[in-house]
Formats: C-alpha cells, structure tokens, sequence
C-alpha cells in the first residue's frame, strides 16, 4: 500500500464524511503547485474555492504570518490591537466602502450581512418586528451554516436540517421582473452572487446587477453582494459588480482570497449609514480581527494590488478562453467564464465531469467538479501565459483524445 493511500484510509477511519476528495494526499504548495506525499507536481486549477488568488504559500503573505505569530495573535476586541485598524483601512480604501467588520469564514461574514440587513430594516426602514423579508437568488451558494442553508434552493443542502430559518423568498436569477414582484414593504435586502460560483460558473445578462439594484434603490431594498468568491481579482475586475456600470452593493461580502489562503479572513463592507446598525455588544466573535488575521489580511490585499493580480487575471482569463474555445469535441456544451473564473459544461450525457477531473488528476492538473457536469478552472491568478497554455492542451487530450 502506498503512503497516499495509508493517509488517506487514517482519514476515513476518523473524520467525518462531509467530502469526496479526489484521491490524492497534498503536502507542499508554491504558486500555482502543489505536491503530493510521493513527491508528484500538480498545477492547481481549484485554488480552494479561489481563496488562493495570490498563490500557494505567497511569501510576503506567510511572512507577514509568521512575524505577527511571533509578536501577538490573539487579543480579542475587548482590547484593541495595532493590526486590525491598519487591515481595515486598506481594505475600505480599495473597496471603496466606509466601514468594514471583520470576522473569520465566509458563511459567518453571511451571517453578519444577514443580522445586518434585518437590523437596518427594523431600525431605519421602519419594517414591523419580525417581518423582514430578504430575497434570494434560485441556486445559490452562501456556505453552510443553518441561516446559509435556509437560504439555498439546493435540496441536498437543506434535507434534514430543518426548523430551517424563515424569512427569505427565491427568485430565479436574472429575473428582474420576480424580483420587482418579490418585493413588499417588509423587504429588507436582496442577497445575491454577482456569478454564481458553485451553480457552475452562471453569469448573468448583461445590466441584471445594475438593473438589480436600481430596483432595489427604488424601494429602498439593500442590494448585498456575496463576493467571497468572485472578489479580489478573480473575474478579471478588484470585483466582480464593477464589470456593470453602477452594481455597486450597499453591503460587499469578502471571505476567501482576504488572506490569499493561509488563515480564515473574511469580512463586510458598508456605508457609515449601515454599518453603524451595529452597536457596542450586539455582534462579535472571538477570533474576528485579531491581529494574525489582520497582519495576514494586509499582506494579501497588498500582493493583489502590487501584483496587479485583478488585471492579469483579465489578461490570462482571455487566453485560457482563446485557448480553450479552440478545442473540438461535442463533449463540451459551453465554456463560460470571466477573467480565470471559468467553467466547462459538459454534455450531461457523458454521466458528470468527475471521471474528466480525475482524469486530469492523471496529467497533473487539480480540479473539482461543480454541480455535477461542469469543470470549474480557476488557478491561481499569478499564473503565466505557458501554464495556461499547457492545462488547455491537456483537457483537450482528456476530451478529445481519450476517455468515453
Ligand atoms: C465559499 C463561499 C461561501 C462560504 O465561505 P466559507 O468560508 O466556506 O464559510 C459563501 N459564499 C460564497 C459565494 C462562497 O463561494
């Protein structure tokens, strides 16, 4: 038995079921590598959930990492620490945003924006106690946690997790007269992706998140952008809203790519107006803001700016679509995608994309399926011009030359 395999049965034997990883064990990451236990070289079209924007192991992100560890980690907020102001403020300024919460995962900062939005119905909207009303978009993703999951349409996320939370209505995305229709005065917020990442890779129609938000103003709806994934260069733009004229949220949520993966950051952002629904004691968490997680969050949205990642991933974006539009096979329906945020949809016929990523696993590319029947690549955004041009040639060789 080989070690991989060794690692891999200890992690069955004692860890919960809630993946189906591909079967390979990784111990090393550099840019857009990583390795496995034997020692193989993988290029990382995954970039966990585009949370490693900057790379596997950037330097000055695990730098700044280790320098804060050395000095202080954790004060929590009853204390003020040196990190998190400084963290914050580069934040807003490249958001444009006056305010920002810190917190730690992608679906707490959701939650934040939920609380937020509730909060901001009842105290400036004036809506009724315990009638607020947030829309949601058909196949959505916002993580995990029980608020995140009443909020999906995904019955496999929702199953027996019930009393789930009340308060939210669907809409099918791009939908702008449902939304209108949705609308009623206990309507406090619409939450949605600007791409739907998880849903595989859906872009919506051109002007759907100005013409979104523009309805969303006339009724005076918050719109709340859910750019954990999409955010911080990954489609090509700083965000995703800013490939429409005028989608800017009222409320942007950031998580992921925040510390370019190497300690959980996320965050909200907001006008003083909103932000300041929140009063001393009526919100926190323990670990939200501390001083490693700022120190980490600094270094990252630093690498992204100086390393003009938002642009190069528009460059390359646009290559690796060239590139891959060129492949001849009735297998693929569609490639979509913005920046190198892209996905592959396969023929459902062909039974979903799993066998393709392990296939690829074979050739030395890492990446996951989404919703069954798409490949979802997404390296990280530092990549170059040849590696671009090496995953299309051997996805061309999975689709086209072999494999049924
Ligand atoms: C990943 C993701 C989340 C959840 O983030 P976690 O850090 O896994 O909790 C929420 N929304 C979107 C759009 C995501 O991609």
């Amino acid at each position: 038995m080989t070690r991989q395999q060794d690692i891999i049965d200890q992690t069955d034997r004692c860890s919960a079921r809630n993946y189906t990883p591909l079967p390979l064990v990784l111990e090393k990451g550099e840019g857009i590598w990583v390795w496995d236990t034997d020692g193989r070289k993988y290029l990382d079209c995954l970039s966990a959930y585009s949370a490693v924007n900057q790379g596997h192991c950037h330097p000055k992100i695990v730098d700044a990492l280790i320098t804060q560890a050395r000095k202080i980690t954790l004060t929590s907020r009853a204390f003020h620490n040196d990190q998190m102001g400084i963290f914050l403020e580069k934040l807003c300024q490249m958001a444009e945003m006056d305010k920002a919460l810190p917190m730690n995962t992608g679906a707490e900062a959701v939650e934040t924006a939920l609380k937020a939005v509730r909060k901001w119905g009842y105290e400036v909207k004036g809506v009724e106690d315990n009638k607020a009303e947030i829309i949601v978009v058909r196949d959505n993703f916002h993580g995990r946690t029980i608020a995140a999951v009443s909020m999906s349409s995904e019955e496999d996320y929702r199953k027996n997790f019930g009393p789930l939370t009340p308060g939210f209505k669907l809409i099918d995305y791009n939908d702008l007269a449902a939304l209108e229709q949705a609308i009623t005065p206990n309507t406090v917020a619409l939450i949605m992706e600007p791409i739907q990442g998880e849903a595989g890779i859906i872009i919506p129609d051109e002007g759907f998140l100005t013409n979104a938000r523009k309805i969303c103003k006339h009724h005076n709806v918050l719109f709340v952008l859910d750019e954990i994934q999409t955010g911080l260069g990954r489609t090509g733009k700083l965000f995703c809203y800013q490939h429409e004229e005028d989608a800017k949220p009222d409320i942007l949520i950031v998580g992921k790519a925040l510390s370019g993966g190497v300690y959980p950051v996320s965050a909200i952002l907001a006008s003083h107006e909103i932000m300041d629904v929140f009063t001393p004691g009526i919100h926190g968490s323990t670990f939200g803001g501390n001083p490693l997680g700022a120190a980490v969050g600094l270094a990252a949205l630093k690498v992204i700016e100086d390393e003009n990642l938002a642009e190069r991933s528009q460059v390359m974006g646009a290559a690796h679509m060239g590139k891959l539009q060129t492949i001849q096979t009735n297998k693929i329906v569609e490639i979509r995608g913005r920046g190198l945020f892209i996905g592959i949809e396969l023929d459902k016929s062909l039974g979903g994309a799993r066998s393709y990523c392990e296939a690829l696993m074979e050739k030395g590319i890492l990446c996951k399926e989404t919703h069954d029947h798409v490949i979802r690549l997404a390296p990280p955004l530092i990549i170059e011009s040849e590696h671009i041009d090496w995953i299309a040639d051997q996805i061309a060789a999975v689709l086209v030359n072999n494999k049924s």
